[in-house]
């Protein structure tokens, strides 16, 4: 879908649904445009204003303190004459009288819409993952039951072994649970790390107490007496015990909204590159959003949506302005004492990719580059990950890194001394031609 529409005039009424990461995000963006729209109105179903979803992770290992989290709260919305309404769920939109309907009765009209509406939690098709006890972990409220969970229980089965299972599992082990992680691929963050960083990672974790199963099969999830969970049950016959389960299989666009109100749905609210949707009046953005067939999980590309979009909204004429483009995102971990960067493929292409690698055992560095014609396209860091960022840039902006190729794996700082040099003795190169 591949659209120019008229864009929204200043004067208008915007609405955004959705007061999470991507929609506040939006409006500190307009706000920092004079042309911004002149009534913005902000809907949220969490009854908190918007906050720091990713510090959920440290919030839960006991690391941060719930304050902490806070982007900006109710006050400052209205000292910045936005209206926001939280604790209620837009749940039908009529496009032809540009109206939309919320859980609590509310009616708003509007001129122009945004849905930031983000995703929620996959589950698995488990028997027993409706039981009492069983857990997700997307919001305020998930933290503070897996909180309060923590407290009753001893131990905890975490399902999925990427970046969330991984953080949520690390939560309640440093929150004093025995805590068994089931990864159904071989490796730990199998769409960030290859086989010897997840082993790795996986050997650092096993160490600190984590029960780490990988290839593992839920067979289902068992209750006790009071319907109670009470164990998972593996494939191969493993028992485990669980007072607590955590669901951290992956995410799914909330899109019901949207398809209601018959916009052009695929796994997430189709876009094109203008953040708009197939009803030209309707934008979307952040995870509940689908760009050439690319969902969202990581804020990065959102942040750069919201650029996008909010320029859009407040410049609609704007000159050379510039449509939202897919981009590589580099991925780390947050769990303390662990340090992981990584980006592009995991592993490499038959044929088509050069390997660099770099190993201290006794350091516990590890670093592999993927390089196809001298250029960057993967790399995995994990122990010193300092240079990773260096590595990302040189990879986006597609650099022929092969004059720094005998110090590419020492990092940052060697290799780019390698890259100065060649550039000041090549013929054409300013600094040649002035010496
Ligand atoms: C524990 C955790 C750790 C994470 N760590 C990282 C990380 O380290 N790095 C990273 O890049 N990303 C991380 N993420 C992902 C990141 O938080 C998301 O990519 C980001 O929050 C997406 O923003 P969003 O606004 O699209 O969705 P959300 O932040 O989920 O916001 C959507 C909001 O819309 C509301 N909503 C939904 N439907 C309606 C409706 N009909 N009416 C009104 N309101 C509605 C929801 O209640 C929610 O408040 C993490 C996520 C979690 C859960």
């Amino acid at each position: 879908m591949r659209q120019r529409h008229p864009a929204t005039a200043p004067s208008e009424h915007l609405v955004i649904v959705g007061n999470g990461m991507a929609g506040h995000r939006l409006v500190e963006a307009l706000l920092a445009r004079p042309e911004r729209p002149a009534r913005i109105t902000v809907i949220g179903a969490e009854t908190t204003p918007a906050y720091n979803r990713i510090l959920l992770s440290p919030l839960l290992a006991g690391e941060m303190e719930r304050e902490a989290l806070t982007l900006r709260d109710a006050a400052w919305y209205a000292e910045q004459g936005i209206e926001l309404v939280l604790g209620e769920r837009v749940e039908t939109i009529d496009r032809s009288a540009r109206r939309l309907a919320t859980d609590a009765d509310r009616e708003l009209d509007y001129d122009r819409l945004v849905l930031a509406t983000g995703s929620h939690p996959a589950r698995p098709p488990v028997p027993g993952l409706e039981l009492p006890g069983v857990h997700v972990f997307r919001d305020l409220n998930d933290a503070d039951a897996l909180a309060r969970a923590a407290e009753r229980g001893s131990n905890a089965v975490v399902i999925g072994g990427g970046l969330l299972g991984l953080e949520a599992a690390e939560g309640l082990r440093k929150r004093g649970m025995q805590v068994s992680l089931l990864q159904r691929d071989d490796r730990l963050m199998n769409r960030q790390l290859d086989l010897t960083a997840a082993r790795l990672l996986e050997k650092e974790l096993r160490g600190r107490g984590l029960d780490i199963h990988t290839a593992a099969q839920l067979e289902r999830l068992e209750a006790d007496v009071d319907g109670q969970v009470c164990a998972a049950l593996l494939g191969d016959g493993t028992r485990l015990a669980a007072d607590c389960v955590v669901v951290a299989i992956g995410i799914v666009p909330n899109t019901a909204l949207a398809r209601s109100a018959g916009l052009e749905v695929n796994r997430g609210v189709v876009v094109d590159e203008w953040l708009t949707t197939s009803d030209p009046s309707i934008h979307a953005l952040g995870e509940c959003c689908e760009f050439e067939g690319q969902t969202y999980g990581l804020v990065e590309p959102i942040w750069r949506q919201v650029e996008v979009l909010a320029e859009r909204l407040c410049r609609p004429d704007a000159e050379g302005a510039q449509g939202y483009t897919e981009k590589p995102t580099a991925t780390k971990l947050k769990v303390s004492g662990v340090s992981l960067y990584a980006f592009g493929p995991t592993d490499p292409e038959p044929g088509g990719h050069e390997v660099l690698s770099y190993r201290d055992p006794q350091q516990g560095d590890y670093r592999r580059l993927l390089l196809r014609d001298g250029r960057l396209e993967g790399a995995v860091l994990y122990g010193d990950t300092a240079s990773g960022p260096w590595y990302f840039e040189q990879a986006l902006a597609g650099r022929d890194l092969t004059p720094c190729r005998p110090a590419l794996l020492l990092g940052a700082a060697d290799a780019q001394l390698l890259l100065d040099d060649a550039l000041n003795e090549s013929p054409q190169s300013p600094a040649k031609e002035a010496a």
